[in-house]
């Protein structure tokens, strides 16, 4: 049974030295069982926890393993200890071969666990996240892309399948724990000796370990080779934009689950649009008098489609131009945003004798 004693004293567990000493001063005061209304029971239980609380040394201990080991020796004495999991201890332990492990590692984990640190063990590692960048045209980006690209990492062992060991050649009794699927863990501390019973990493439990590695991989489950992922890029993406692809990262350990790959997509400048979220802008020069006549003039979106446009009456030649719906797609969405042109005008080289004739004609007319 695990005894939360600073609940007993009925204090924080960041309480100090003088607010644990004065709860325990008047909680036996309370309890005596000299007193009446006393209850011996409860006076022996604050008693306990005063003494391991006052103490500076027992109550470092007490904080790092969360309970007292005081009559936890025998194998069911752990019942108490708060997020211990024997599932935790389920890893194969392949390097350096079986049966010759070190035990102090188990310790270390019993630690960790008792700790109450969230550290747990590692089981068969999961493969690492991958981190790339795909460089995209802004015509990618306006379609969407298919991609496939290639890289060096871990993939999964393709002799064994991932388990890294050859079934074909059988199994045999663990040597670790001679077949029982448990080993008994024992340590001495201030508190008294204990013991627990935990599941044998080296077979997962099940009392046999392989004969033989995967010659392909070791035991490991994996190999270092190329790996090409594809992954699709929807339209409307923008640049900074990351990617997930799940399981596109590096293989997990002996059959774990796989990293996943993250690309960030990079979309370029274009010589032509300038790109703002949805909207793209564009230059175009035109001729005055052609604007001025409210000409059509002709120009290409994005996806390269031509379209015409022209000047409306009583416009500052200053603002963008607005052409809606001849932008990005929003991603996700199939509308689109809006294409602005910046219209530039150019005044002609050389006018004809004529051409100034009628242009001061306009003038005078507007
Ligand atoms: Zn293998
Ligand atoms: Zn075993």
């Amino acid at each position: 049974m695990s005894k939360d004693y600073y609940k007993i004293l009925g204090v924080e567990r960041n309480a100090s030295e003088n607010e644990i000493k004065s709860a325990y001063r008047k909680l036996a005061h309370q309890h005596h069982p000299d007193k009446q209304g006393g209850d011996e029971k409860k006076f022996k239980e604050i008693n306990e926890a005063y003494q391991v609380l006052s103490n500076k040394e027992k109550k470092a201990q007490y904080d790092q393993f969360g309970t007292t080991f005081e009559g936890a020796q025998g194998a069911g004495g752990f019942s108490g200890f708060g997020g211990f999991n024997p599932n935790d201890f389920q890893n194969w332990n392949f390097q350096g071969g079986f049966g010759e492990n070190d035990f102090g590692d188990i310790f270390e984990s019993i630690f960790e666990q008792f700790g109450g640190s969230n550290r747990k063990r590692a089981t068969a590692r999961r493969g690492n996240d991958i981190e790339t960048e795909e460089r995209l045209s802004l015509e990618d980006a306006f379609r969407g892309a298919d991609r496939m690209i290639k890289f060096k990492t871990y993939v999964s062992c393709a002799k064994c399948g991932g388990p890294g060991y050859d079934e074909t050649k059988g199994f045999g009794t663990c040597a670790k724990c001679k077949g029982k699927g448990e080993l008994r863990a024992e340590r001495r501390t201030v508190f008294g000796n204990f013991s627990q019973i935990v599941v044998c990493d080296a077979c997962n439990g099940s009392g046999k370990t392989p004969n033989a590695l995967c010659s392909a991989c070791s035991g490991k489950g994996r190999v270092s080779d190329t790996k090409e992922v594809k992954f699709s890029i929807a339209p409307g993406i923008e640049d900074g934009q990351v990617l997930q692809v799940r399981g596109g990262g590096e293989a997990g350990e002996r059959g774990a689950q796989g990293g996943d790959l993250f690309v960030r997509i990079r979309v370029q400048p274009h010589s032509v649009f300038t790109r703002k979220k949805e909207d793209l802008y564009m230059k175009k020069e035109i001729s005055p008098i052609g604007a001025l006549l409210g000409k059509k003039f002709s120009a290409k979106d994005i996806s390269g489609e031509e379209f015409h446009f022209s000047v409306p009456e009583d416009f500052d030649i200053n603002e963008p131009l607005k052409i809606k719906g001849r932008g990005m797609p929003r991603f996700g969405s199939s509308s689109r945003g809006d294409l602005y042109i910046k219209i530039s005008i150019r005044t002609p080289k050389k006018l004809s004798k004529k051409a100034t004739q009628l242009l001061e004609e306009l003038e005078k007319e507007i």
